[in-house]
């Protein structure tokens, strides 16, 4: 199988930098690509030097995880994907899940004859 890489939108799109200012302060500009090491600052004028930053979250993700056990199973049969997420191949899930099945319909045929 072949990719083929497509940038979206052109790489001489301006750009938003981060910029520091010895006397008013960091500020947020747009600059063509690629963003100059130096730029005349937004208020004062002064030589403002280039931030490299990583891109800022603007809207953080509160996500909190708990350790602990995951909850009881509703019923024996119910789907339980643990094993796929501890790394289990889904070949071998499918397996298991098709046995415990199997298993489950032979019980069932036990009983009702
Ligand atoms: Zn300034």
């Amino acid at each position: 199988m072949t990719y083929t890489v497509k940038l979206r939108g052109s790489s001489s799109a301006p750009i938003a930098a981060d910029y520091m200012c010895e006397t008013c302060g960091p500020f947020e500009t747009i600059v063509a690509r690629p963003a100059p090491d130096e730029i005349p600052c937004d208020q004062c004028a002064a030589p403002a030097t280039w931030l490299p930053c990583a891109p800022r979250i603007k809207h953080p993700l509160f996500v909190s995880c708990h350790r602990g056990k995951a909850d009881e199973k509703p019923y024996p049969e119910a789907c339980d994907t643990e094993p796929l997420a501890d790394g289990m191949p889904l070949h071998e899930w499918k397996k298991r899940r098709a046995e415990m099945w199997n298993a489950h319909d032979y019980a069932e045929f036990k009983r009702n004859t």
